[in-house]
C-alpha cells in the first residue's frame, strides 16, 4: 500500500493537467491509466483530427490553385503515408507526456482503477490511497442500439482506418459528425450525411446548423433528414446498407460511421460503493469547486458531462489543484462563455449565447442582432464560391456583446481573440470603436451595420 497526497485517475488532458500542477506545488502525486498517455485529445480527438483538417485544408487549396494560375498534376492522395506520419507524430507526443510526469515526480501507474472505499484505488494489483482523488477518466464513442451497429466504426475506428473508404455514411449531427464529413468530402470520398432531425449542430445557434449543411450540400455531400436507423447490413462483399425506421434504405457504402455522442468512462469505477453521484445519463455531478457527493473525491472533464472539450478539462484540473494544494481556497473554472471551434469545412468559430439563449434570457426586446454574409475575397478568383455567415448578438440599451458566431474561412483562428473581447464585457461601440484589419475577413466583425 502506498500512500500519496493526490491520486489522478485517467492521463488525458484533465487528469494531466491537474497531476502536473499538483506535482509543481510539491504534492505526492500517482496518476493512473489505463490506455496511452494523453487521452482522448492526443490519441482519438483534437489531434489527429486536426491532422486530418489539415490535409483535408490542402486538398481545397490544391482545388483552387488552378484558378490562381497553378498548374497542379491531377495526383492521388496517400492516406497511407498521412496515418503513418500522424502515428508517429502521437507516439512522440505519448512520450513526451511520460517524460513530463517523470520530472516532476509523478508516481505512473498503468492499469485500471477502482475504488477499494473513498480514499484506496486499487490499479494493476496494489492498492493506493490517498486525501484527494480526482476523476478524470473522459468518455468513450456511442454505437446505437440496432441490429449490426458493430459493422460500422465510430470516431475511434476513423483513426484506424488503413485507407480512405470510397463511400461513406456518416450517422449524427453533432460537431464531431460534421468535422468527419468534411475531411472525407475533402479528401475525394462520396459522403452522406444522416441527420436524425432537419439540421446539425443545433446546440449552437441556428445560423451555424444552416450554413453548414449549405456549403456542404454544395460540396457535394448528400443530407440525409429525418434519417432514424433501424438496422446496419453487410452483404457478401462487404458492402454496408444502412435501413431506416420509416423504410428508406441507404447504400451501397464503404464505411458507416456512428457519431452519435459520447458516454462516460464511469462504469467500472465502482463509484456506487463510495457513494459518488451520477446523473441520467451516468455523468458524474459536480458542484462548481468540481466536487462530488463523496467527500475528497472530484471529477473534471468529460466524464463530468459539462463542456467536453480539452481546454475546458485542463482548466478545470488545474484550477481544482489550485484551490487543493495552492491555497488558492475559491478557484474554479467560470463554465461560461467558452469558445469553441468545430473544424468543419469550412471551420466555425463562436463564443457566448446564441440568439435564441439572450431572447430566452434576456426577452425580445433586450436583444439586437448584427449579420454578414459575403463571399471571402480569397474565392473572387476561383470557382468555389462558399460564403461566410457571422452574426453578433447583443443585449442591452449598450449593446454588450454577448454572442459571436462565425461559419467561413478563417474562423478558426478568428475567435480566440473575440472571446476575450466576449468574456471582458464588450460593446458593439467597442467593437465599430476597434480599426479594422484589411482586407480580412474578421474585420466585418467590427464593421457590421
Ligand atoms: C473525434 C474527437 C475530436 C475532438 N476534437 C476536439 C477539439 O478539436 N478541441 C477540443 O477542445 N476537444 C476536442 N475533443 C474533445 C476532447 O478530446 C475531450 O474533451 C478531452 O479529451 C477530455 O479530456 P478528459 O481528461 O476529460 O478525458 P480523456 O482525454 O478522454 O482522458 C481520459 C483518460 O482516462 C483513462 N481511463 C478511463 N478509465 C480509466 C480507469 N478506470 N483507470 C485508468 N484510466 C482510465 C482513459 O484511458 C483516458 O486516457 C474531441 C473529441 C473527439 C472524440
Amino acid at each position: 500500500m502506498s500512500e500519496f497526497d493526490l491520486i489522478v485517475i485517467g492521463g488525458g488532458s484533465g487528469g494531466l493537467a491537474a497531476a502536473q500542477r499538483a506535482a509543481e506545488y510539491g504534492a505526492r502525486v500517482a496518476l493512473v491509466e489505463s490506455h496511452r498517455l494523453g487521452g482522448t485529445c492526443v490519441n482519438v480527438g483534437c489531434v489527429p483530427k486536426k491532422v486530418m483538417w489539415n490535409a483535408a485544408d490542402l486538398a481545397e487549396g490544391l482545388r483552387d490553385a488552378p484558378d490562381y494560375g497553378f498548374a497542379v498534376p491531377a495526383g492521388t492522395h496517400d492516406w497511407v503515408l498521412l496515418k503513418e506520419k500522424r502515428d508517429a507524430y502521437i507516439l512522440r507526443l505519448n512520450g513526451i507526456y511520460e517524460g513530463n510526469l517523470a520530472k516532476r515526480g509523478i508516481t505512473l501507474i498503468r492499469g485500471r482503477a477502482h475504488f477499494a472505499d473513498g480514499r484506496t484505488v486499487t490499479a494493476a494489483g496494489s492498492s493506493h490511497t490517498a486525501a484527494h482523488i480526482i476523476i478524470a477518466t473522459g468518455g468513450r464513442p456511442l454505437l446505437p442500439a440496432i441490429p449490426g451497429a458493430e459493422l460500422g466504426i465510430t470516431s475511434d475506428g476513423f483513426f484506424e482506418l488503413p485507407h480512405r473508404p470510397q463511400r461513406v455514411a456518416i450517422v449524427g449531427s453533432g460537431y464531431i459528425a460534421i468535422e468527419l464529413t468534411g475531411i472525407f468530402a475533402a479528401l475525394g470520398s462520396d459522403v452522406t450525411l444522416v441527420l436524425r432531425g432537419e439540421t446539425a449542430l443545433k446546440q449552437f445557434d441556428s445560423m451555424i446548423g444552416e450554413s453548414t449543411l449549405k456549403v456542404l450540400r454544395d460540396d457535394g455531400v448528400s443530407i440525409v433528414t429525418r434519417g432514424w436507423p433501424s438496422a446496419l447490413e453487410s452483404d457478401a462483399r462487404g458492402s454496408l446498407a444502412l435501413a431506416l425506421r420509416d423504410g428508406r434504405r441507404l447504400e451501397p457504402f464503404d464505411c458507416v460511421l456512428w457519431a452519435i455522442g459520447r458516454a462516460p468512462a464511469a462504469e467500472e469505477l465502482g463509484l456506487e460503493r463510495i457513494g459518488v453521484e451520477r446523473d441520467a445519463y451516468g455523468f458524474i455531478v459536480t458542484d462548481k469547486y468540481q466536487s462530488t457527493s463523496a467527500a475528497g473525491v472530484y471529477a473534471i472533464g468529460d466524464v463530468t458531462g459539462r463542456a467536453a472539450l480539452t481546454p475546458v478539462a485542463i482548466a478545470a484540473g488545474r484550477r481544482l489543484s489550485d484551490r487543493l494544494f495552492g491555497g488558492k481556497a475559491d478557484r474554479h473554472l467560470d463554465y461560461h462563455n467558452i469558445p469553441t471551434v468545430i473544424f468543419g469545412h469550412p471551420p466555425i468559430g463562436t463564443v457566448g449565447l446564441t440568439e435564441q439563449a439572450a431572447r430566452d434570457d434576456y426577452g425580445d426586446e433586450a436583444v439586437s442582432v448584427f449579420k454578414s454574409s459575403f463571399i471571402p475575397m480569397y474565392y473572387a478568383l476561383t470557382a468555389a464560391k462558399p460564403r461566410c455567415d457571422m452574426k453578433l448578438v447583443t443585449v442591452g440599451p449598450e449593446r454588450r456583446v454577448v454572442g459571436v458566431h462565425v461559419v467561413g474561412p478563417g474562423a478558426d483562428e478568428m475567435m480566440q481573440g473575440f472571446a476575450v473581447a466576449v468574456r471582458m464585457g464588450a460593446t458593439k461601440e467597442d467593437f465599430d470603436d476597434t480599426v479594422a484589419i484589411h482586407p480580412t475577413s474578421a474585420e466585418e466583425l467590427v464593421t457590421m451595420r
